[in-house]
């Protein structure tokens, strides 16, 4: 589907009130084609994560206006956000964020658990071997290496075939071969269709997305700030 995905008007979120409110997200506004690929400079406490929660639909912004594919976001029930989220969007953390306890294809299968899907284990096999993981579905996180872990995360954001990705630094714990295999695999992502907003503090990886944009205090510029 051509067209806008991701449209903010005017969304700032505020932390705090009076004397110590911060505003970590500033009155952005920014639309976001399907099919981008775009990354989300800026320094630490710049409001970078804290966007990308508001355009994950994690959070709701303290004001502004937020359009997902033409669907109004801040009026929908927690329930409709949830089904948003688990239906449209796929997430990619610094931290991995997958639960040790449960081997690789259990951690995949889970987005698919909330909507009761059918045949979620040949689902989640199919997206261990798109991530080149087909040999590992078995192995716990602490099995794995970083860069492995990673791209079991990957798997589990591919899993329910959303639009978006949205990854936080997600080779912010990678050694730099490894972080190498990540960015490929996002670009391959991207050149399948998926709309893609890397958040990231490095310029040689921001320069693999189609169109750069920085976060300073809480704004959104357009463009590698200097
Ligand atoms: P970045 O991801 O660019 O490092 P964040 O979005 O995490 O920045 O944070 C932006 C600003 O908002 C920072 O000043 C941070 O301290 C503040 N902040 C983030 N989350 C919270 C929170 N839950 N409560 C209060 N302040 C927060
Ligand atoms: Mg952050």
């Amino acid at each position: 589907m051509a067209g806008a995905l991701v449209d903010i008007r005017d969304v700032s979120k505020v932390y705090g009130r009076g004397d110590v409110a911060v505003h970590a997200v500033d009155h952005v506004s920014v639309t976001i084609d399907s099919g981008e690929f775009v990354a989300v400079m800026g320094a630490s406490g710049s409001g970078k994560s804290t966007l990308m929660h508001i355009l994950g639909c994690l959070d709701i912004p303290t004001e502004g206006h937020y359009l997902f594919a033409g669907e109004t976001v801040e009026t929908m029930s927690e329930r409709q956000l949830a089904d948003l989220r688990n239906r449209r969007i796929g997430f990619v953390f610094q931290q991995f964020q997958l639960l040790s306890s449960l081997p690789a294809w259990r951690n995949v299968e889970l987005p698919l658990l909330y909507r009761a899907a059918a045949n979620r284990r040949g689902l989640a096999m199919e997206a261990l071997d798109r991530v080149g993981l087909a040999d590992r579905v078995e192995h716990r996180p602490n099995e794995l290496s970083g860069g492995q872990q990673q791209r079991v995360a990957i798997a589990r954001a591919l899993v329910t075939d959303p639009d978006l990705i949205l990854a936080d630094e997600p080779t912010g714990n990678l050694d730099s071969a490894s972080s190498h295999e990540i960015l490929e695999m996002l670009v391959s992502l991207n050149a399948s269709g998926r709309t893609i907003i890397l958040i990231t503090h490095d310029p040689a990886i921001a320069a693999v997305a189609s169109r750069q944009c920085t976060m300073r205090d809480g704004r959104l510029l357009e463009a590698v700030a200097a």
